[in-house]
């Protein structure tokens, strides 16, 4: 299993890229923007996608993915709940003084427990709402590794903020202890933005959720 994360757009969301190298089908994680630059990596080696996923619809996730559904012809899928959020794009644009992206053919195909599939490669979803009422952490095996790509739900010592159409602290903070901190210790954690942690750090470490 291949994965590889890099910074795109100009808030710097973390863009991943999962890839079985042995059939060479990938699935993209939050095109949140340089569409140029996420296309160079997926030629470099020669990866074809099979989905676009999303860990939720704020702009700075969404930035290319018609442009990247276009080139791939891959089904591009967020949680329903985000659908809404998606619709007020212009809106989002507008708050953050960012250009509206493309619109995209998304469906709502990503449900709390299932997989979704590129070659032998399985991306588990886990339906964690609270930044975003759609908000989503996906789960993959590496060599026996668990990575989990937490979105702007779970940050190194941080968590998401609630007030850009999400719902509430409270929602969140339940997300991350029933869905995220279940994962072993030894997990690690790729974030929405900025470097990565582990689950077991950010269980003793992040100041949002010692135990009261
Ligand atoms: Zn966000
Ligand atoms: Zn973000």
């Amino acid at each position: 299993m291949h994965i590889e994360t890099f910074q795109v757009g100009p808030l710097a969301c973390n863009c991943t890229i999962v890839a079985d190298l042995a059939s060479k089908r990938a699935i993209v994680i939050d095109p949140g923007g340089d569409f140029d630059a996420i296309r160079a990596r997926l030629e470099a080696r020669e990866l074809g996608v099979d989905a676009i996923v999303h860990t939720h619809t704020h702009i700075d996730h969404v930035g290319c993915t018609a442009e990247l559904q276009r080139l791939t012809g891959a089904a591009a899928s967020i949680h329903e709940g985000d659908r809404l959020l998606y619709d007020m794009l212009p809106v989002q644009a507008e708050w953050l003084g960012m250009d509206l992206p493309q619109r995209a053919d998304i469906d709502g195909n990503l449900v709390d427990g299932r997989a979704i599939r590129a070659g032998a490669l399985e991306l588990g979803v886990l339906h964690t709402p609270g930044h975003t009422p759609g908000s989503c952490s996906f789960v993959v095996a590496n060599d026996g590794q668990t990575v989990v790509l937490t979105g702007d739900t779970l940050f190194r010592r941080g968590i998401g903020r609630t007030d850009l159409g999400g719902i509430d602290t409270d929602t969140l903070v339940r997300s991350i202890r029933s869905k995220l901190l279940t994962l072993p210790d030894d997990a690690i954690v790729v974030a929405g933005h900025g470097p990565t942690t582990t689950i077991g750090d950010e269980r003793e470490r992040n100041p949002f959720l010692r135990p009261a």
